[in-house]
């Protein structure tokens, strides 16, 4: 049996609730080396919510720095757009402030461990993570393009520096494999806690969509599976119907159904969530067709907004396969070549990258 903290909270004192969490799965934090690790997607504003809120790491660490004082470290690998640039990523979402000195670039010292052969036969891991005593993870309560959410499972492919993370887009080759990579590499070093800033979430295409939730919650769970089921029925998603939590009960790390997953506070159905097109609710919970629909949108691709692209090239230069070009004034995409990672999504800094 799993339990999921549910608490209301504000990011002016988020304290509290992070207190809880703290209290309600106690950790021998004395004397251990500590690793949090935020999302942080990208370089943004805090208030563009792309990225865990500052409040939530400076909670965590100030919490943290009162049981083992000498030994944390603040870090993550930001998605394809800060590739090596750490530190701008940290900056700009005032994170860097909120780690209060204990920021290390994670990208510096990746480690070879062995990796499903089926995709690579090795991938390298940040080194902090693999010595960290205690792994925290702070999701956020977010939408994805490719996996319907990003959460506890998802935070963890932050744990690969550089541009691995693209190279498993390409050899996933499917949104199907990709729900299988991204379990792959969360068990590669499985977080111990897991806090998620659900103050404000992610609604729509995510996960850099402009559409942003008030929840007013924090969420906390010592199971990432547990946690990411109760994020899914709090979007009106089945958790059954993705495959990702699917691949992660059956390699046994956790459990999704209702009856293994006890609620510590009060959950409830966001209304009308908009989620990823085209999985609206009406059309993933509980559908039997949902395998179906996950491999349908490889159907889907890219496409810039004339209103909003800039032409800065960003998305040319990081597709991982090479299928965008600079046609007259707008980026263009090849999609037979397109392999729907959703990289330059995610890259672009004007949120123009649409799905269509
Ligand atoms: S879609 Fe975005 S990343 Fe690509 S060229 Fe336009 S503004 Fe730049
Ligand atoms: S065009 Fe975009 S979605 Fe397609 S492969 Fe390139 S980065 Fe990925």
């Amino acid at each position: 049996m799993h339990r999921v903290m549910i608490r209301p909270a504000s990011y002016d004192n988020c304290r509290d609730a992070v207190e809880q969490a703290f209290a309600t799965f106690p950790r021998e934090i004395a004397g251990k080396k500590v690793l949090i690790k935020p999302n942080v997607l990208r370089a943004s504003t805090a208030e563009d919510h792309i990225v865990t809120h500052p409040s939530v790491l400076r909670a965590v660490v100030e919490k943290v720095e009162k049981l083992s004082p000498a030994q944390i470290v603040v870090g993550d690998n930001p998605g394809v757009f800060s590739y090596g640039d750490n530190e701008k990523s940290f900056e700009k979402t005032g994170l860097m402030a909120a780690a209060k000195g204990y920021y290390r670039n994670l990208g510096n010292a990746p480690r070879n461990v062995a990796f499903n052969p089926d995709y690579l036969p090795t991938v390298g891991v940040s080194e902090e993570i693999l010595e960290a005593d205690i792994v925290i993870s702070l999701p956020k309560f977010k939408t994805h393009g490719l996996t319907v959410l990003t959460g506890a499972i998802k935070n963890s492919y932050g744990i690969l520096p550089g541009a691995q993370k693209a190279r498993l887009h390409q050899l996933a080759g499917s949104p199907a494999r990709f729900h299988d990579v991204i379990v792959e590499v969360f068990r590669l070093r499985i977080p111990d806690l897991f806090i998620m800033d659900a103050v404000v979430g992610m609604e729509g295409s995510g996960p850099a969509s402009p559409e942003l939730r008030d929840i007013g919650l924090i969420l906390a769970a010592d199971n990432g599976v547990a946690l990411d089921s109760v994020v899914a029925r709090m979007m009106g998603v089945d958790p059954v119907s993705l495959r990702f939590l699917q691949k992660a009960r059956a390699m046994g790390l956790g459990d999704f159904e209702e009856q293994m997953v006890e609620i510590d506070g009060e959950m409830s159905i966001l209304p009308d969530f908009k989620l990823p097109p085209p999985l609206d609710a009406g059309v993933i919970a509980g559908n039997p067709r949902n395998q179906e629909i996950l491999l349908s949108r490889t159907l889907l691709r890219p496409q810039a907004d004339p209103e909003l692209c800039t032409a800065c090239g960003a998305c040319i230069d990081h597709c991982p396969v090479s299928a965008l070009s600079m046609g007259e004034d707008l980026p263009l995409v090849d999609a037979d070549v397109c392999i729907t990672c959703f990289c330059c999504q995610e890259i672009c800094p004007e949120k123009a990258m649409t799905l269509k």
